[in-house]
């Protein structure tokens, strides 16, 4: 990977680790306990909780994906941050552009 991807690369995931801090600071507001007189407009206090429950799993999957960001942040400094674990070829670029997170390449994951 060259210097310039690297960089391209680094502000790609900087840019994700935003956009997902931020959805999930809006997650939060909306995974507060339903109270029992909860009068959310027209909502009834079912819809309220399964509203609650399908942001609670959106909120789950945005940090799962903020940690792997993070790591992958943290892991592009290192000289073999790219390289695929399993047959040790470089991940092509385009690859991690998409999913900076990824430790394998497409050939060792369909393989
Ligand atoms: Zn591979």
């Amino acid at each position: 990977m060259t210097e310039e991807e690297k960089k391209e690369l680094r502000d790609f995931i900087q840019s994700e680790i935003g956009r997902l801090k931020e959805s999930i600071g809006l997650a939060k507001n909306t995974v507060q306990p339903v109270a029992p007189d909860n009068a959310i407009g027209r909502l009834t206090r079912m819809e309220a909780i399964n509203s609650k429950s399908i942001n609670e799993a959106t909120l789950n999957s945005a940090k799962i994906k903020l940690g792997r960001l993070e790591k992958a942040l943290r892991d592009l400094e290192e000289p073999d941050f790219g390289i695929c674990v399993r047959c040790e070829e470089p991940i092509p670029f385009g690859r991690l552009m998409i999913l900076p997170e990824s430790t394998v390449c497409v050939k060792c994951i369909e393989g």
